[in-house]
């Protein structure tokens, strides 16, 4: 028989109302004739609510006890749901991370799933049971109990997905579908019906906050399709899936993101030499910060410009850290700023088209957008730019390359 794995975000199950209203959606579909594994968030506000009673008691609280705590939010749900469903006259069981097996490595607060043993959960489904897991947790070979990091469950629904070779993961959220753009800010944004595993993993690590971008890639290393649909109304979705499983022409582009979590530094007149870029950069990794676009430039007289982003919450550490090595080298001065925001087009289609990025700069330019930093990549472009800009910069994006009409499969 046919199993999907369907994912509920927070907002599906944020009340006993929603809640319910996800037993019903999940029995419809054991009626239709399909094995069913439930994969739940905790309620939407609850992992917040309960990380501020960490912070509250302990400004810097042990990652294994805010395991501990983070991870309850989840089994109110599963609890809830079994509930709910077997008060519809289905049979159900919640299952813990531990319970259902979902062994991770023992990093605390972003652990990693390496093996599902998957016996547990067949042999529930086996029992004509619809099996809920509680998401975004598992456990360590010692048994302790580890999150995903945030975000999370849609990466347990994919693992477990994977395991179960299910025919689909359904991520169930407040939103029918990806879009060519985030419809609050592009007014005429157009839902997407089928989009890559690629271009799916740019725009989640670009910005766009409907998946967690690691579910994205281990559902695409593992080849599962995914589906993002609302659980509020009725629809199709988005299909996440191959290229080759795509059968239309590729547009150009598919997609724009938008990324406030970035802020500049750039060092400038750094004698040019040979290991000036280790020099600048071994610093900020040694202090486990992640960098994301670099830029060198030709200065005056023999000295290059160095501009890097790093995430917001990391700038001052940066900013103090690349102070300190400017000293060292003799640069002339550092100068950084927080008020950035990173704008992407991505699109496979990119691939076969050349100029592109061209097209894209002259649009931006035309609106008097200035562009600070670029990064390319095969299927992206993204520009670092004010933030005053960002809303402006999408919508020019969007139009210069006609999202709007993006065909609907
Ligand atoms: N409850 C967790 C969070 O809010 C995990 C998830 O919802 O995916 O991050
Ligand atoms: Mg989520």
């Amino acid at each position: 028989m046919a199993l999907v794995v369907q994912k509920y975000g927070g907002t599906s199950v944020g009340s006993i109302e929603r809640i319910k209203a996800v037993a019903k959606k999940v029995i419809s579909y054991k009626k239709k004739g399909y094995d069913v594994v439930v994969v739940l968030s905790a309620m939407s506000g609850q992992t917040n609510y309960l990380t501020s009673l960490a912070k509250q008691t302990n400004k810097n609280p042990k990652k294994r006890e805010l395991d501990m705590l983070l991870s309850t939010g989840e089994q109110v749900t599963i609890a809830l749901l079994a509930m709910a469903i077997d008060d519809l006259g289905y049979s159900a069981i919640s299952l813990t991370g531990k319970q259902a097996n979902i062994l991770t490595d023992n990093s605390h607060s972003k652990a990693r799933i390496i093996k599902i043993d998957n016996t547990t959960i067949k042999n529930h489904i086996l029992q004509g049971k619809i099996v809920i897991i509680a998401g975004f947790q598992g456990c360590d070979k010692k048994g302790e109990i580890t999150t995903l990091g945030r975000g999370g469950s849609d990466t347990s629904a994919v693992a477990i997905a994977a395991s179960l070779q299910a025919s689909e993961c359904q991520i169930y959220t407040d939103v029918d579908g990806v879009y060519t753009a985030d419809p609050r800010v592009v007014k005429n944004a157009t839902k997407l019906s089928v989009i890559t595993f690629e271009e799916m993993l740019e725009l989640a690590s670009l910005g766009s906050k409907v998946l967690q971008s690691r579910s994205v890639e281990f559902a695409g290393k593992y080849k599962v399709p995914l589906r993002v649909l609302s659980s509020f109304e009725e629809g199709q979705g988005t299909l996440i899936t191959t290229e080759e499983q795509q059968t239309m022409e590729q547009p150009l582009i598919t997609g724009i993101a938008s990324s406030k979590d970035e802020a500049q530094l750039t060092v400038q007149g750094v004698p040019d030499q040979p290991g000036i870029a280790s020099k600048i950069l071994k610093p900020i990794s040694d202090a486990d910060i992640e960098v994301d676009m670099i830029v060198q430039s030709v200065g005056e007289k023999n000295t290059t410009d160095f501009t890097f982003t790093v995430r917001t919450d990391d700038y001052e550490n940066a900013k103090n850290i690349i102070s300190k090595t400017a000293k060292e080298i003799k640069a002339h001065k550092v100068y950084g700023q927080n008020n950035i925001v990173k704008v992407s087009i991505v699109g496979v289609g990119m691939r076969s088209h050349a100029g592109i990025a061209s097209r894209a700069f002259s649009a931006l330019a035309k609106e008097g957008i200035n562009i600070l930093v670029i990064s390319t990549s095969e299927i992206k472009i993204s520009v670092i730019i004010e933030q005053k800009y960002n809303e402006l910069a999408q919508r020019t994006l969007h139009n210069t390359f006609e999202l709007d009409k993006t065909k609907k499969q």
